[in-house]
């Protein structure tokens, strides 16, 4: 079924949703929906969209559910109209202790028309699914902080000894955009005075035929660096080769890079993932999981994880050639060469180090390595009974006998920048699918329309566990 509405029209649908959420039998459903709808309809990528127009959006129906100048903000940075964010709180009278704060980014991936089946910022519910640029990566979610932000402002005797907080933020798909979070910790940073964030960064998976197999909560994140690989030469003339030819000496060191493997290290969240969902997918990869949590040195094992592209990744720090640059002239003997790498680096691990081993293997002095983006380490957030208690319990409930596993995950997410600034930062969005089923950042991204109603029944459960 196609399911189209203009933006205006969700804008007035939202005006409409306090009605919609008093039916008993709906739980605000609709409204919800209408919420996730607009959201996703409004382009909110780097090149074509705004995240200021779905800041504005939402901030239309805070004002409406009775948020006031007092109880929200949107920020944009200067000069940069379309790169703009919204905090909102729900204060306590007299808090006990620190607040909650649940983030998510509002801007998209880009997504072209004519590459995708439908159009990528219309939302389609078909066969189940959602589709549309951001149904998944994180619109979803974003929409679930918004919806709840507005239902507990209006609810009667909702009186939270903490405050909650919510940040819709721009920039984290983008490096041409300012990272709001950023922004925000470093212009606004009263807003995030919270004991820990909820973010996006985990789910839970099923399995090939649709069971919940294990419910996921992101605990830290490896750190993206960016190093460059550059041998320079005087050049010359092409038609009178020498032996040191800028290109094969850069080749030659990229090479060796390839052949490099960091130290394993097998986390206390890896390994108790490990431990948990081992059993649960069986087969070489499971067998070999629970071995390894058992006994993190078992060589055997862990050479099945390292074949395997996803535990590899999440068992060391990884480098990878992703660009190259060489050469001035076809006639002419090149005088520069560069390789960029692509680090995904484990915590507690310096650039200066991964700098030290790349160098080692390379073992070329006219080859310079440098490191062109640096990124500070994020720890990991500790697994503490506060946190993981709601998490259980409402897990249990609605999922019997899935476990809970904790994650770190390869990527990144805005999560580290409240790490670095010492608010533990958890992902999890209860929401399931199957292993690489949305397709985020990709083409015809999508969302299992059960995942996202459960997500959002799961994430309210925990919230107000949290704020009781
Ligand atoms: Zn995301």
């Amino acid at each position: 079924m196609r399911h189209k509405k203009s933006v205006m029209l969700g804008a007035i649908a939202a005006l409409a949703c306090a009605h919609a959420s008093a039916q008993p039998n709906d739980s605000g459903r609709a409204a919800f929906r209408a919420i996730y709808e607009e959201m996703v309809e409004i382009d909110s990528s780097p090149t074509t969209g705004s995240c200021t127009k779905v800041v504005r959006a939402a901030e239309t129906r805070l004002k409406a559910a009775g948020f006031t100048a007092a109880d929200y903000q949107v920020i944009i940075p200067p000069d940069r109209p379309d790169d703009g964010n919204i905090v909102a709180r729900i204060k306590a009278a007299n808090p006990t202790k620190k607040g909650v704060l649940m983030m998510g980014h509002i801007d998209v991936v880009d997504a072209r028309r004519e590459d995708w089946e439908r159009d990528p910022f219309m939302l389609f519910e078909e066969n189940g699914y959602f589709y549309g640029r951001g149904t998944a990566d994180m619109k979803g979610q974003a929409a679930v902080w918004l919806d709840l932000m507005i239902r507990l402002k209006q609810e009667a005797g909702f009186k939270p000894p903490r405050d909650l907080v919510m940040a819709l933020t721009c920039g984290e798909e983008t490096s041409n955009r300012i990272n709001g979070i950023d922004y925000i910790l470093k212009n606004h940073k009263e807003w995030f005075d919270v004991a820990f964030a909820l973010n996006e960064g985990a789910g839970g998976l099923l399995s090939d035929d649709g069971k919940a197999l294990v419910m996921q909560i992101q605990a830290g994140e490896k750190i993206h660096q960016v190093f460059e690989l550059e041998v320079t030469n005087p050049g010359g003339h092409s038609s009178r080769p020498t032996p040191d030819n800028a290109i094969y000496q850069l080749m030659a060191a990229t090479n060796k890079v390839s052949a490099v493997s960091f130290p394993v290290q097998v986390t206390p969240v890896t390994r108790e993932y490990f431990r948990v969902t081992g059993p649960i997918l069986g087969g070489e990869i499971g067998n070999a999981m629970t071995a390894v949590a058992k006994n993190p040195e078992d060589q055997a094992a862990l050479a099945v994880l390292l074949a395997d592209p996803t535990y590899n990744a999440s068992l060391h720090t990884t480098c990878v050639a992703t660009q190259l640059d060489a050469g001035h002239a076809p006639n002419a003997l090149p005088q520069r060469a560069k390789t960029t790498l692509s680090c995904r680096v484990m915590q507690g691990t310096t650039p200066e180090q991964v700098k030290d081993t790349l160098e080692q293997a390379i073992a070329d002095p006219n080859v310079k390595v440098s490191i062109v983006r640096r990124r500070d380490g994020s720890s990991a957030p500790p697994l503490t009974d506060e946190i993981m208690g709601p998490v259980k319990s409402q897990a249990a409930k609605m999922w019997p006998g899935v476990p809970v596993a904790p994650i770190m995950i390869a990527g990144a997410t805005d999560g580290r920048f409240l790490m670095n600034a010492g608010i533990p930062t958890y992902g999890l969005s209860g929401m399931f699918s199957k292993s690489g089923e949305t397709n985020a950042h990709g083409l015809n991204e999508k969302l299992r329309v059960q995942s996202l109603y459960e997500g959002r029944d799961f994430l309210e459960a925990v919230v107000r566990a949290y704020v009781k």
